[in-house]
């Protein structure tokens, strides 16, 4: 095809990369474009209706990435789902928003990243939202709000579904988990989270649809002559000028579309947005990663940076169910969030100790995986952190989320905060064969323990009245498989082999300071490039305890503003 030439080339046209794509465009003298690998999906019912949760699953818009063999998990692979479409992976996400603790993004500045912490991301979490102040009838069915949390003005259409759960559902909940030490949390959206909340949805109530990052930040802006999506496309790699002082020049990204091969230049800066699966993938292919890996593929090594693909953090979920004694239908948005010490009662401080003695061993245990690329000492330091985050700020452990459908009582959770971490590498130069990944899970004992720990609890919790009596024959894993008193080992080897991904990776270009193992700077820069930033969920240096994506609009829009803040003056 004839060169095309932007000012502004971003990667994925998916939930981060669209708010860039956006804010960006604000700027008038400035061309931004867009490429993405999917296609629109503004009118696929598999994306838009609000009860189809799973239905694009294994469609042509599921990326499915495969996980290899899962050693410490029962030897299988793992699907890892993520959107390819116009939206990326909110267009076929759970459409819950909850944020994250204050903490936890204090944590990125602690740790270096000079300018992130709660105080500074919380209006831009705000600027994103367009709440949905709820209807009287929807308060009557248990949704609930501190006003001040929330942003009325923003893109995001945030509420509650046209359609929730009858209203007598979280009164059962809230008496039951009050019985085992679990508080009532109004709004789980200004940083606390600990508690049973109603939590709102990335929902259009009037329109009864899903809200996604393209009916939100692109669809009503595709006429913005200065903004361009170029679908249907994959980015295969960053193409490079000659060094610039040393660090590495972006000229554009090399392309293959419905037209064959191209290259679409950037006269300013190259961003990847293409999803924590993808990002440090077409990092490696570019030149930009370990050196051991990128001589293995013949690949030049633009920059020595050996912790890309590194400190991959995932979640795992498992489910339990129950027969309901009542008919119930609406879209439920009701979840608990308890704390280790909720979970574990009295023996939280033994397991909090057994843990610290642990800590050691599981840094040096990643940092043997990755052959020295991320440093004992830096995985001790977070690891060190996240001990903290659960065992003395107190940060939920767990999220159950409850799902009252039909004649069914189900649930599915997951440990927040494992401790495992993991990797994706290339394993050809070719970008259309898949990248090796490996999330480790269940790699320390302690995160198969938390989530046999947790099955428990949620077992305990439905034998609880009054919550026990609105329930009937447990469904899964069911007293045959796992009986009343089954052992540890009944349980993890249940867990084993029913869990799968929660689809929360993160960190597999963490910002954090180029010393400690960074690959992105505070300004989402590319360590020794001049031009190339990454803005999704691989810049998260930590797991976080909120669903991802509240937190990806925020940060891509703080992003934003960082950029802008370089080119208007
Ligand atoms: P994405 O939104 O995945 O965007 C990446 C984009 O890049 C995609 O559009 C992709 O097609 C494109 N792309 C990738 N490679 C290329 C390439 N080489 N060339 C061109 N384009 C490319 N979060 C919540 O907040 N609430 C939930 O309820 C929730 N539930 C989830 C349920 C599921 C099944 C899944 C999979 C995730 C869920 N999440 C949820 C997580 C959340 O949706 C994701 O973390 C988030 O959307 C990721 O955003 P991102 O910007 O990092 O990447």
């Amino acid at each position: 095809g004839s060169a095309s030439r932007y000012d502004f080339v971003i990667v994925g046209g998916g939930t981060s990369g669209l708010v860039v794509a956006n804010r960006l465009s604000e700027m008038k003298g400035y061309t931004v474009a867009v490429i993405e690998a999917g296609d629109s999906v503004f009118g696929n019912a598999n994306v838009t209706d609000v009860t189809g949760y799973g239905r694009s699953f294994g469609t042509k818009i599921d990326w499915a990435y495969l996980t290899e063999n899962q050693t410490y998990a029962g030897g299988k692979q793992q699907i890892m789902r993520a959107g390819k479409a116009i939206g990326g992976t909110s267009a076929i996400n759970g459409m819950s928003y909850t944020r994250a603790e204050t903490v936890q993004i204090d944590l990125w500045e602690k740790v270096g990243n000079k300018g992130w912490n709660w105080r500074t991301l919380f209006p831009y979490y705000q600027k994103s939202e367009g709440f949905q102040v709820p209807t009287s009838d929807k308060i009557g069915d248990g949704a609930d709000y501190y006003i001040g949390y929330h942003g009325e003005r923003g893109p995001l259409k945030v509420g509650w579904p046209k359609m929730m759960t009858n209203g007598s559902v979280l009164p059962i909940l809230d008496e039951t988990f009050s019985e085992l030490g679990v508080p009532y949390n109004r709004d789980v959206n200004g940083g606390n989270m600990v508690g049973l909340t109603s939590h709102p949805n990335t929902v259009d109530r009037d329109a009864n649809i899903r809200e996604d990052a393209a009916r939100a930040y692109f669809w009503p802006f595709e006429n913005r002559h200065n903004l361009k999506i170029i679908s249907n496309t994959l980015a295969k790699k960053i193409v490079w000028d000659n060094n610039s002082d040393d660090l590495a020049v972006a000229i554009g990204v090399e392309v293959t579309g419905p037209d064959g091969n191209e290259v679409i230049y950037a006269s300013k800066e190259v961003i990847l947005s293409a999803g924590s699966l993808k990002s440090s993938v077409i990092l490696e292919l570019s030149g930009i990663g370990n050196p051991d890996i990128l001589d293995k593929h013949n690949i030049p090594v633009k920059v020595n940076l050996p912790t890309v693909g590194e400190n991959l953090q995932d979640q795992t979920n498992n489910g339990l169910s129950y027969a309901g004694e009542e008919f119930w239908i609406g879209g439920p948005t009701f979840s608990a969030l308890p704390s280790a010490e909720q979970i574990y009662g009295n023996r939280v401080s033994g397991i909090a100790s057994s843990i610290k003695s642990s800590l050691e061993d599981y840094a040096k245990a990643v940092s043997n995986s990755s052959n020295g690329a991320v440093q004992e000492a830096h995985l001790l330091e977070a690891f060190q952190l996240q001990h903290d985050l659960i065992f003395k700020s107190r940060v939920p452990y767990a999220e159950i989320v409850f799902l009252p459908i039909g004649h069914s009582f189900s649930s599915e959770y997951w440990p927040l905060l494992p401790f495992s971490r993991g990797s994706i590498h290339i394993q050809s130069a070719d970008s259309f064969k898949p990248a090796s990944i490996n999330p480790n899970y269940f790699r320390f004992e302690q995160d198969l323990d938390a989530q046999a720990e947790m099955a428990k609890f949620i077992r305990k919790a439905f034998g609880t009245a009054p919550l026990s009596q609105f329930v009937g024959e447990e469904f899964a894993p069911g007293l045959d498989r796992v009986s009343e008193n089954a052992s540890d080992s009944t349980w993890r080897s249940w867990v084993k082999s029913n869990y799968r991904s929660n689809f929360h990776p993160v960190g597999t270009a963490s910002m954090l300071p180029r010393d400690k193992g960074g690959v992105v700077s505070p300004e989402l820069k590319v360590y020794g490039t001049k031009n190339v930033r990454v803005i999704d969920a691989s810049v998260l240096p930590f797991q976080l305890c909120g669903h991802l994506t509240s937190t990806l609009y925020a940060v891509a829009e703080m992003a934003s503003d960082l950029i802008k803040k370089r080119y208007i003056f």
